[in-house]
């Protein structure tokens, strides 16, 4: 390994706290950034934008915080403007994302709003396309999980149920079909899967259902949308450091997190947004639909 590649492992290694694990922590759901110990890294003093995305609109669901945060600053500095949609408790987290993209010198509207609720979900996409003037790109990337729990199929409620499928999956129908109204020849629509679509674990088997059935749906929609010259395709990300971990599982498994993968830690937000540019990419994924991009530290995506 260079120096350079051995000083970027040796610093995300760092970032995942001592020996790869984190501290026990727990927090309520959504969870915020600020309590999270250590601060997620989301390309803030990294990402060296190249004009990739130069002149298009985005709209990221879920861009206040942790992935969908290292997607805005990314997307922001390769000259996209942004729309973040989050729900309304998270507004402060949403004014850090804000403040990144109006740095990099682009527009960052603002859209809070429970995409568990048709109406919500359909006006937000309104919102956005209305305050950006437009709408190129759309990441289906807030979700909800819900592991405090003790067994698998045993411990599932109803109203865990109604949350985890109407924010990973209702929503995501909701937010693509309204999306319909603007998108067009070199759009883009990428969704968030999760390497519980491959490798489910029990405590999650509501959550990796939806996870599995937006890989359905990608290769789907991507059939649905080719000849309109929209390109669909989804991320699905390993272990990754963000709020949605310590506020939906145990706050003692937090030390352990990540440790299960081949490169031996979880990811950092920033380490998946090159996946989500490269996608969003008119030129360099021009012919690439329909497909899963894995970033999961190692585990199999197939
Ligand atoms: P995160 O908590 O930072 O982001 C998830 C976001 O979802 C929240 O910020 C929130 O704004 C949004 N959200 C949840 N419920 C909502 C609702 N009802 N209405 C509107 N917004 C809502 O965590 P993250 O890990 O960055 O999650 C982003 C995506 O990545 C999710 O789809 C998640 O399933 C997926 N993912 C995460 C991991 C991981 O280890 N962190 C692994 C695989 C997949
Ligand atoms: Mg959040």
């Amino acid at each position: 390994m260079s120096d350079d590649l051995y000083a970027v492992d040796k610093q995300a290694q760092k970032l995942a706290g001592e020996k790869g694990g984190f501290p026990a922590q727990e927090q309520q759901p959504p969870g915020l950034t600020p309590p999270m110990e250590p601060t997620p890294d989301h390309g803030e003093q990294t990402w060296v934008g190249r004009d990739r995305l130069a002149g298009l609109k985005a709209l990221i669901t879920g861009g206040d915080s942790g992935i969908g945060r290292a997607v805005a600053i990314a997307y922001a500095r390769e000259g996209a403007d942004v729309a973040i949609n989050y729900l309304p408790e998270e507004q402060s987290d949403a004014e850090e994302t804000k403040a990144w993209v109006e740095k990099a010198g682009r527009t960052c509207v603002l859209v809070p709003g429970d995409l568990t609720e048709e109406t919500v979900a359909r006006k937000i996409v309104d919102d956005a396309a209305a305050g950006m003037g437009g709408l190129d790109i759309v990441v289906n990337n807030a979700g909800f999980q819900w592991a405090r729990r003790d067994s698998g199929l045993a411990d599932v409620k109803t109203s865990d149920m109604d949350r985890v499928f109407k924010t990973n999956l209702y929503a995501l129908f909701w937010v693509s079909q309204q999306a319909l109204k603007y998108l067009g020849k070199g759009s883009s629509i990428i969704n968030v899967s999760s390497i519980q679509a491959y490798d489910p674990s029990e405590p999650l088997i509501d959550y990796a259902a939806t996870k599995a059935a937006i890989n359905n749906f990608t290769v789907n929609l991507a059939a649905d949308l080719g000849s309109k010259g929209i390109r669909v395709n989804a991320v699905a990300p390993g272990p990754i450091w963000t709020p949605l971990q310590p506020a939906t599982k145990p706050g003692d498994g937090m030390p352990s997190f990540g440790g299960d993968t081949p490169l031996g830690r979880a990811g950092q937000p920033a380490e998946l947004a090159g996946a989500f540019v490269f996608l969003a990419s008119p030129a360099e994924a021009s012919y690439v639909s329909g497909t899963v991009v894995g970033v999961t530290g190692g585990r199999p995506v197939f």
